[in-house]
């Protein structure tokens, strides 16, 4: 055995012998503390105030958070969207957009679970059914260069979670599109036109759904999903762990 593949195998064993004894899975998802309750809350009593959660006022239709009268946002009133409602426990800063660039670039797989725990908590305080969980899916040239959908990990641990089937074949990415955060608002819109198809209509149609991503920024991706989604399904539901904060909009 090469010395390398030697120091490899004993980290790996040391690794190994440290996760019997500090189990990670018992740390908060935020700060990597120790907590006991874990089974209760992924998240310690310090980050439960000091998170950045999605709480305070929120357009009705897509979660965000907003200011003044009424209780739909000016995107929505804007742009109509084409799912039924969006939620997201998280807004998409601080230690919060730290674990989605994880799990989306470090092979961060083990985060997924204690992402989707969140992801339900706040599904459970609405009165969403849905039959099928459908993740976001990425162009079949972004899949084959990034070898995993972020999306589908959460959408993954979100099935069982509900117990419910994940359908990661019947909605396709079927254009190549320039990446969303480059672009301006009108940009966006024109830039994912037809850029999602329902292979399998069968499947999605009468269904109730739940669309999974990892975030939603202005909403354009989830919405052109769901504009495919919607012309078989009966409502469309999104759910992502994180979205834009207002000072992004
Ligand atoms: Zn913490
Ligand atoms: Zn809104």
């Amino acid at each position: 055995m090469k010395i390398e593949n030697f120091k490899k195998a004993v980290v790996k064993y040391w690794n190994a012998f440290l996760e019997v004894l500090f189990p990670s899975n018992l740390k908060c998802l935020f700060c990597n503390a120790d907590i006991p309750d874990h089974d209760k809350q992924v998240y310690c009593s310090s980050c439960e105030t000091s998170a950045p959660f999605n709480r305070g006022k929120r357009c009705k239709i897509c979660d965000c958070e907003m200011e003044g009268e009424g209780d739909v946002c000016d995107g929505c009133l804007e742009y109509k969207k084409h799912f039924d409602k969006a939620v997201a426990p998280m807004k998409y800063e601080g230690p919060a957009k730290a674990l989605i660039l994880k799990l989306k670039n470090d092979n961060a797989a083990y985060l997924a679970p204690d992402m989707a725990r969140l992801m339900s908590d706040r599904l459970n305080q609405e009165s969403f059914s849905f039959d099928l969980i459908i993740p976001v899916p990425l162009s079949q040239k972004s899949l084959a260069k990034r070898k995993y959908n972020q999306s589908q990990l959460l959408a993954d641990e979100l099935g069982k979670i509900y117990k419910k089937q994940v359908d990661s074949a019947s909605l396709n990415k079927v254009l190549e599109t320039k990446h969303q955060k480059d672009l301006n608002m009108a940009q966006r819109k024109t830039n994912l036109k037809d850029a999602f198809l329902v292979s399998n209509k069968k499947q999605v149609f009468g269904k109730d759904i739940l669309l999974v991503d990892d975030v939603v920024t202005t909403g354009a991706t989830a919405n052109e999903c769901c504009l495919a989604l919607k012309k078989y399904a009966n409502h469309v539901y999104v759910v992502s762990f994180a979205r834009s904060p207002l000072k992004n909009k």
